[in-house]
């Protein structure tokens, strides 16, 4: 489930007492919490989170009263008992400004054994105005009992630039031997970039270009990429651009 199946599901309101999000990266988990926090404190009408109500602009901010994050302490290696003690105290507290309190946990993995069971009593019998959100880069290092009282969110892989070099040679080897599949195949991961990996990825392509088409189909591609270029500049998604590169590099028309 990326962030858009995501957005779609918490925009009927319907919001679980506890979430683990995993898969991506740590900044998109981070995000996909925050989405989640968003939408359980927003007091709009319609989808949530509405992002026009009072509460929204303050989770937009991030200065919300009721959408707390745990941390774990500088250098720390894990969270320990203390904190999620302290956690549970605050989840104890009726929310300041919204019906709900969301309480995020970073790092949610390394809880220790006995932190992990201090918030499962809490997700036991979670407090009616409180929401938890576990992020988890491992949740399979969370015990079985708390992953089974989570509702668990499963984002994507993160394709970025460290996957670009794979791409960069297959498209490219496809394009020069004029087998379409093998293109459409290749071209594939790159719909799952976003905007700064499509400009790696264009540049990328570029400079490998150079060096492995002749004259013809180098002009080719480099139009086609100036295209892509002014699209993704101009907010295109990745997909439609995948779509475009297809349709000007396939032989067959
Ligand atoms: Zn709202």
């Amino acid at each position: 489930m990326d962030l858009s199946e995501l957005q779609k599901r918490l925009s009927g309101r319907r919001i679980f007492h506890a979430y683990i999000v995993t898969g991506a990266d740590g900044q998109d988990r981070m995000r996909a919490a925050r989405l989640i926090a968003n939408a359980a404190v927003c007091s709009g009408t319609g989808s949530a989170p509405c992002g026009v109500c009072r509460d929204c602009i303050k989770a937009a901010k991030g200065v919300h009263p009721d959408i707390d994050v745990l941390s774990r302490e500088e250098k720390a290696k894990e969270h320990t008992v203390d904190s999620v003690r302290d956690l549970r105290a605050r989840a104890g507290i009726l929310p300041n400004e919204a019906e709900k309190a969301v309480h995020i946990i970073d790092d949610a993995d390394l809880m220790n054994l006995q932190a992990q069971n201090a918030i499962l009593k809490t997700l036991e019998e979670p407090p009616e105005h409180a929401v938890f959100v576990l992020l988890a880069e491992n949740p399979l290092k969370l015990l079985p009992t708390v992953r089974s009282r989570c509702e668990t969110v499963t984002l994507p892989p993160k394709i970025g630039a460290t996957d670009c070099p794979e791409a960069v040679g297959a498209i490219i080897r496809a394009y020069a031997s004029g087998d379409d599949l093998a293109l459409v195949r290749a071209l594939a991961p790159v719909k799952k970039l976003d905007r700064a990996g499509l400009a790696e990825l264009i540049s990328a392509l570029r400079a490998k270009a150079v060096t492995s088409l002749g004259p013809a189909e180098l002009l080719r591609l480099s139009d086609t990429l100036d295209e892509a270029e002014k699209m993704s500049g101009a907010n295109v998604n990745a997909g439609h651009i995948t779509g475009l590169m297809l349709g000007s590099l396939c032989h067959t028309k």
